[in-house]
């Protein structure tokens, strides 16, 4: 069994008292587990029209397309499983992901490790996760259109070799670069829209589109506890779609 098996395991067990209290994600420590040695399998890197998730990240990490690069400590490309169920997309790196390259590991990000626990997913099994942007803006403002303009080639190229069956976009700025509109999150969250790629498939025709959901960013759920009935809401409705 994995680090991440355990660590899931661990959390469903935990989380039906929380349900029963209707408490459904209590802030707490997640447990330390390690893999065991039979499961500790590498990621094979896979190469898609001479690309990979390897160079990419080889690429963001000398970007100095905008000046967000001034600024970052380490630039964050995403990390997950190849061919993921679900492509998870948040909208840049904060400061604990800043220090260690790494998406989503912050408070919000283990917040939203158990929201995906809950519906049977993880980066380590069947999730990808990145954000729209790849460093941190200074003192966690919005990504300037000109920055998230620079930075989409590198998401697209993500895309197109990892072929995710679905997205979630988590938060506002998500959302609405994904979807390229100014709506709301309010709005958009919760109900799935047909997401066309922008890269070109191998074979002829376009690429199939692939259905997107919006909900909360967990930084917003820890902000306001209110939130987490709606955001349960929307990850039952993406549950029902996976059909896991
Ligand atoms: S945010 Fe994106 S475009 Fe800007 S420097 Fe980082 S990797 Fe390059």
């Amino acid at each position: 069994m994995t680090a991440e098996d355990k660590t899931r395991l661990a959390t469903l067990l935990d989380m039906s008292g929380d349900f029963l209290r209707d408490e459904h994600w209590r802030e707490r420590e997640a447990p330390a587990f390690e893999d065991d040695a039979a499961d500790h399998a590498a990621q094979t890197a896979m190469e898609v029209g001479g690309d990979s998730l390897e160079t990419i990240a080889a690429e963001v990490c000398g970007c100095r397309a905008c000046g967000l690069c001034d600024l970052r400590i380490l630039p964050v490309p995403g990390e997950g499983v190849q061919q993921p169920l679900l492509l998870v997309i948040g909208e840049a790196p904060g400061s604990e992901e800043d220090e260690r390259g790494k998406p989503f590991v912050g408070v919000a990000g283990q917040l939203l490790d158990r929201m995906l626990a809950s519906i049977h997913l993880s980066r380590a099994t069947n999730c990808f996760i990145t954000n729209t942007v790849k460093c941190r803006p200074p003192g966690n403002r919005d990504p300037s259109p000109d920055e998230t303009a620079a930075c989409a080639r590198f998401l697209a190229r993500q895309m197109r070799i990892l072929r995710p069956a679905y997205i979630l976009c988590v938060g506002r700025i998500a959302a609405q670069t994904m979807l390229h509109t100014s709506e709301g999150i309010g709005r958009l969250r919760g109900k799935f829209f047909d997401y066309t790629p922008d890269y070109q498939p191998d074979n002829a025709g376009d690429a199939p589109a692939i259905p997107l959901i919006a909900t909360y960013h967990p930084s917003a759920l820890l902000r306001d506890a209110s939130l987490k009935r709606p955001a349960w809401e929307d990850l039952k409705t993406l549950l029902a779609r996976l059909q896991i």
